[in-house]
């Protein structure tokens, strides 16, 4: 291993940034590259959660190792916004609440910190849920981050060692060797090479490694004005269960059998997520599209049965959205890949497909692909 090697990390989302905050970590120089002024990809377009929740038995541990670094970098860099709030999943049917059960049960619990809460101890921890709900699941594990202003500080972190700098605006046109050009013809000499390009399958992509085995998947979010009192913990209605691998088993086989998701909810593959952000708006989503070419607008069907669910649970009007946005990530095509690392030559990897979890798990696959390239 060289004492100290020079990386040039192409792409400004939480991949680049948790690339470029391990290699700086352990002495390394850094040079990171972003097409656009600022990230603009699905990094920017998240709820910021760091969920634990819903992940699979096989990925607790590393998804456990990345909450504590996410905890660890927020007592170190205050801007990313870290919070240990939790989160509490609200049911509202008896085949969700089984699921609950099940999982408030189940031989991960205690490391997810899954308690299951009668609606009044719901909202002891969370007064702001006066809706209608049998029971909520609490993961006191899950927490948040604000993502639009964590790479930026995260950055200015870096930049305080003297071994970072960003290249914004800098579009990364060729790897020749381990030299990054970018599309004003600058020259970028590297020891190593991490290209984090999102979704960006083409492109650079395509060009240094062809078609890996990713897809894209994109969904609807919406923002609303400031709620005027706190959400304590993040929020999520009984349809999340349906998505996440952590809660399968016979009583989510018997939910899906036996009680359809509302149409609109079906139709688009929605959940209800709702977390607070510092400035007291709420961030509430999501629906997932699979098929290409997706929509270049946004629809608004989705965001109606949003608000209603939203309403219930809180037991009140939402109020305005002010932000209606859409977002695209890259998911491994492999459910069991945690995230697609793609050997482009010796020093030249692209790493993306982390999926719908790729802010919860950035620190710990920072890390990880820094243990693996002996760094
Ligand atoms: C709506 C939505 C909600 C989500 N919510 C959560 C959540 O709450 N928790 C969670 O864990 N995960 C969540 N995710 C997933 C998570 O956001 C992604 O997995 C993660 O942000 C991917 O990070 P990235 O760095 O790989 O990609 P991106 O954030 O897309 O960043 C890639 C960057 O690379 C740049 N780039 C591409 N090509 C080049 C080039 N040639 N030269 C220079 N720059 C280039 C792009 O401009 C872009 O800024 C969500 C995703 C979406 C879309």
């Amino acid at each position: 291993m060289m004492l100290t090697m020079r990386l040039v990390i192409i792409g400004g989302g939480i991949l680049g940034t948790a690339h470029a905050f391990a290699a700086i970590g352990r002495g390394h120089e850094v040079v990171q590259l972003e097409r656009e002024t600022e990230a603009r990809g699905a990094t920017v377009r998240n709820f910021g959660l760091v969920w634990v929740s819903g992940r699979s038995a096989a990925e607790l541990a590393i998804t456990l190792r990345s909450r504590m670094l996410w905890e660890e970098i927020g007592g170190r860099v205050p801007g990313v916004g870290f919070r240990p709030a939790g989160s509490i999943t609200l049911v509202r049917t008896e085949a969700e609440l089984a699921v609950a059960e099940a999982a408030a049960a189940g031989p991960t619990a205690a490391e997810r910190g899954f308690e299951l809460l009668d609606p009044d101890r719901v909202r002891a921890l969370n007064p702001a849920l006066r809706g209608k709900f049998l029971a909520g699941l609490h993961c006191s594990n899950d927490a948040a981050v604000e993502s639009r202003q964590a790479m930026p500080a995260l950055r200015a972190h870096m930049e305080a060692t003297g071994r970072y700098s960003f290249y914004a605006g800098a579009e990364a046109r060729t790897v020749t060797g381990t030299a990054v050009i970018d599309d004003r013809g600058r020259r970028f000499e590297a020891d190593l090479v991490l290209v984090c390009p999102g979704a960006a399958h083409t492109g650079l992509t395509r060009e240094l490694v062809g078609d890996i085995p990713v897809r894209r998947v994109r969904l609807q979010m919406m923002q609303t004005a400031p709620l005027g009192e706190s959400l304590t913990t993040a929020v999520a209605d009984g349809d999340s269960f349906r998505y996440y691998p952590g809660f399968a088993g016979p009583e989510l086989e018997r939910l899906n059998r036996e009680e359809s998701q509302a149409f609109t909810a079906a139709r688009h593959k929605m959940q209800l997520l709702c977390v607070q952000r510092l400035h007291g708006g709420l961030t509430i989503g999501d629906t997932h599209e699979y098929d290409e070419p997706f929509a270049f607008d946004v629809d608004e069907a989705p965001y109606e049965h949003l608000t209603a669910v939203a309403e219930e649970l809180l037991g009140r009007k939402l109020p305005t959205v002010v932000r209606r946005w859409a977002g695209v990530y890259s998911q491994s095509i492999d459910p069991t890949a945690i995230v697609t690392r793609a050997q482009a030559a010796d020093d030249v990897w692209v790493i993306t497909g982390a999926g719908g979890r790729g802010m919860t798990l950035g620190p710990a696959l920072g890390e990880e692909t820094a243990d693996l390239l002996n760094l």
